[in-house]
């Protein structure tokens, strides 16, 4: 049985029961890729998805429906992956949902107009080694550079409440995310998804504080899987560390695969 109160390790006995009860023929596969599908690195532009788990995706991917569900950008996210998963989800949900671009356009809009508010409010950010990304629907503010991280980012924060519309704030390993309301965060997108492709269950796995929008959602029809055990995180399941990924595709392509096979 999954203890609800804290995760459980993937693969432990009651794990692995878990998954095995869990995964059939209408299962959707989500993943977050930084962090999840690769290691986290310092430069956010050299992630590398090894040649490994590449492999097993595009198994999985003729299988199953595979998701990838991303802060990045779409176009940013497709150049690292290398394979054409059957969706690709940008902007922590903001950016790829079918039928949403409408108002795709408008929180691209918003963005824009908080980009140059933020120009006029922190003229010297980049002396200060703070990076301002717009991603088209969201914006990243990114302060890994930083001589002083701490100090960088209070003063994020304190500039965020300054931006008018107000906005969701997610903060992230040294960055800060900006997120227009209303936008479809990585939890709605992946129940949307669900209906999109009359899956009736869904496994995700992530490893950061956007992925909590995943696993906060009570519904026993998805199975929350989160990179890394330590810590506060309302996931089913956890992984020790990201390579264990490697396993967790093995064992649901075996899973899918038996499913399959006993149709
Ligand atoms: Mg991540």
């Amino acid at each position: 049985m999954i203890d609800r109160t804290s995760m459980t390790y993937l693969f432990s006995d009651a794990g692995r029961t878990a998954l095995t009860h869990f995964v059939d023929r209408s299962t959707l596969f989500a993943f977050d890729l930084d962090g999840t599908l690769a290691p986290i690195v310092t430069d956010p532009a050299r992630i590398i998805i090894s040649q490994d788990i590449r492999e097993r995706l595009i198994r999985l991917n003729l299988l199953a429906p595979v998701a990838i569900i991303t802060g990045r950008a779409r176009t940013d996210a497709q150049k690292h992956l290398g394979f054409n998963p059957r969706y690709l989800v940008g902007n922590h949900g903001a950016e790829g949902l079918p039928g949403r671009e409408k108002q795709e356009e408008e929180f691209c809009r918003r963005c824009r107009e908080w980009q140059d508010q933020l120009k006029r409010l922190m003229p010297h950010a980049s002396e200060c080694g703070i990076f301002i990304e717009n991603k088209g629907a969201t914006l990243s503010l990114h302060y890994r550079n930083a001589s002083d991280p701490d100090a960088a980012s209070r003063m994020l924060v304190q500039t965020i409440s300054q931006l008018k519309p107000p906005l969701r704030r997610i903060p992230g390993k040294y960055v800060e995310n900006i997120v227009p309301y209303g936008a479809p965060h990585k939890g709605e997108a992946l129940i949307q998804l669900m209906l999109q492709t009359g899956c009736s269950r869904a496994l995700f796995v992530g490893d950061d504080a956007t992925d909590e929008d995943v696993f906060s959602l009570t519904n026993d029809r998805i199975l929350g899987v989160r990179v890394g055990c330590e810590g506060p995180s309302l996931a089913d399941c956890c992984l020790s560390d990201q390579q264990e990924i490697l396993d967790v595709l093995d064992e649901i392509i075996r899973l899918t695969s038996q499913s399959k096979d006993s149709v």
